[in-house]
């Protein structure tokens, strides 16, 4: 068994970061487990989800933009700097039941800590097809962040597609119809699930149109996407349709597959719960940041400012 760490946290997302960069600034000699890259059945890398971002424009501070990978190394850099540990490995399970807590690792270890930030993001839903992940990490038009992405110059006045039929969707496709030339809305079945409001957007755009009852089966193009091939889910028959940005927006879901049995209260979509206005969960000394606490905003801002409150309130905790 190891030291007690005062603050553990997991995750490497701007969530893990600046958590982790505000209590080292603090003293608290936090470690971070930025876990293992992983490529099935989804891509998920130390880093996060921006490490599948190419381009961020929106992030105050970078007028030029900046690449996520580019992003998430200096976070990354700026911890370090003030004496944050890092380790490679996941967290596998937390046992949350008494002080200190203990919480394993992947290699089989027992760490122990008296507070824990949970910063484990959340994981895009991808279609699960060959080629979609293929040109989704070469950045060859396929991506699961419209917020991120749909502002490239790849994109501007070309015909874009995005899958989904949820809020998410149709939010996407109203964002990228400022840029696209034309926006297609491919969803599985003839109505959708999104709010009233946001369909309402969808039908009045002049440049969306959604094409009903049909299934992404393949993403084209080699170096970059040049269209997809569509299944028909009610009759069966293929088409293709052109497109040079495909944006897949099926929903999220969140990385808490260590914390269960932890006793940390989920909200009924997989979330951790928190108490208003704060990092707090409903153990003591256990704190949420980031995507893994936000259905809603998940921006990598937000999620760093949930870090900086969640290491705030570690810093509380740990001094009362
Ligand atoms: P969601 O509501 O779960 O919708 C996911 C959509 O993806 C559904 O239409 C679903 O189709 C489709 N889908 C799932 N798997 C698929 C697959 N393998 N192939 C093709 N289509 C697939 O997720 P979301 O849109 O991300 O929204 C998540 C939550 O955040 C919701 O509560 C939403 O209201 C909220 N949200 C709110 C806002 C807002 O208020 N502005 C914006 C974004 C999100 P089916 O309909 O056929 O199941």
């Amino acid at each position: 068994m190891s030291n007690i760490e005062n603050v553990l946290i997991i995750g490497s997302g701007p969530a893990g970061w600046t958590a982790a960069i505000y209590a080292a600034r603090a003293d608290l000699q936090p470690v971070v487990f930025i876990g293992v890259p992983k490529t099935s059945p989804s891509i998920v890398l130390p880093g996060g989800q921006l490490m599948l971002t190419t381009e961020v424009e929106n992030y105050p501070g970078f007028p030029a933009g900046v690449t996520g990978p580019d992003m998430m190394a200096a976070f990354q850099k700026q911890a370090e700097r003030f004496g944050t540990k890092v380790r490679g490995e996941d967290i596998v399970s937390c046992d949350f039941s008494k002080q200190p807590f203990t919480l394993e690792t992947s290699k089989g270890e027992q760490v122990q800590a008296k507070t824990v930030i949970i910063a484990t993001g959340a994981i895009a839903n991808w279609l699960g097809l060959e080629n979609e992940m293929r040109l989704a990490q070469s950045g060859g038009g396929v991506s699961a962040c419209a917020v991120c992405d749909g502002a490239l110059p790849a994109f501007r006045d070309q015909p874009l597609a995005v899958v989904g039929g949820g809020d998410s969707a149709l939010e996407e496709a109203s964002y990228l119809t400022k840029f696209g030339s034309k926006v297609y809305v491919i969803h599985r079945r003839d109505e959708f699930r999104a709010s009233k409001a946001m369909q309402h957007r969808i039908f009045n755009c002049d440049n969306a149109e959604v094409i009903w009852n049909k299934e992404v089966v393949d993403v084209l193009g080699e170096d970059s996407i040049s269209g997809v091939l569509l299944k028909d889910t009610v009759t069966g028959e293929e088409s293709t349709l052109d497109v040079k940005g495909l944006f897949v927006a099926i929903g999220h879901t969140p990385a808490a597959s260590c914390l269960e049995g932890s006793g940390v209260e989920l909200d009924e979509k997989g979330y951790v719960k928190l108490n208003t206005r704060s990092s707090k969960t409903n153990i003591e000394g256990v704190f949420a940041a980031g995507d893994i606490a936000d259905s809603v905003y998940r921006q990598a801002i937000s999620a760093a400012g949930m870090g900086c409150i969640a290491a705030i309130d570690a810093e509380h905790f740990l001094a009362n």
